[in-house]
């Protein structure tokens, strides 16, 4: 198996450290196809990784494409993450003499995506969303509203459905 490009070998890692860039396919990411979030497009990264005693230091730029499902009208929109200062410190367990960046930068980028994603807060493309009120006056009779700035997510739309009694 070829060598990963995530995957630093800490017995060959110079004290200044190093710096690795290049990209990644969206599989990087490891979402399924029925996952609210999917990958649309490489993952690219520029870091610089160095050992700090019992640490890794990483830090540098990360991009990636995805297309995220609006929680209101459930269209799948863009959404572009790009973190231009991303850092991180990774634990070097004792017995390790190879760090793998995988689950860190996987991790991290999905925590950068909105976790109530609203199609009209896309910064790909100006949107308005086509469900925009309509939940609302549905629910101004019986229904607690959603305070201000607040989003809905994919699964809240599921615990709406009528469910048999
Ligand atoms: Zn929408």
């Amino acid at each position: 198996m070829a060598h990963h490009p995530l995957q630093i070998d800490l017995r060959s890692l110079p004290d200044e450290g190093i710096d690795i860039s290049g990209s990644l396919p969206a599989s990087f990411f490891g979402l399924k196809p029925d996952d609210i979030v999917q990958a649309t497009g490489p993952l690219a990264y520029e870091l610089h990784v160095e050992r700090d005693d019992q640490d890794l230091i990483v830090y540098g730029t990360l991009e990636a494409p995805f297309a995220l499902t609006c929680g209101r009208c459930v269209e799948s929109f863009p959404y572009q993450v790009s973190m231009e200062s991303y850092q991180t410190e990774l634990e070097i367990p004792s017995d390790t003499s190879t760090m793998d960046l995988t689950e860190a930068l996987r991790e991290d980028m999905l925590l950068a995506l909105p976790s109530y994603p609203r199609c009209e807060d896309g910064n790909v493309e100006s949107r308005e969303c086509p469900a925009q009120g309509r939940f609302q006056s549905e629910s101004d009779d019986d229904a607690p509203s959603q305070p201000e700035g607040q989003g809905q997510a994919v699964w809240d739309v599921l615990d709406k459905l009528p469910k048999p009694r």
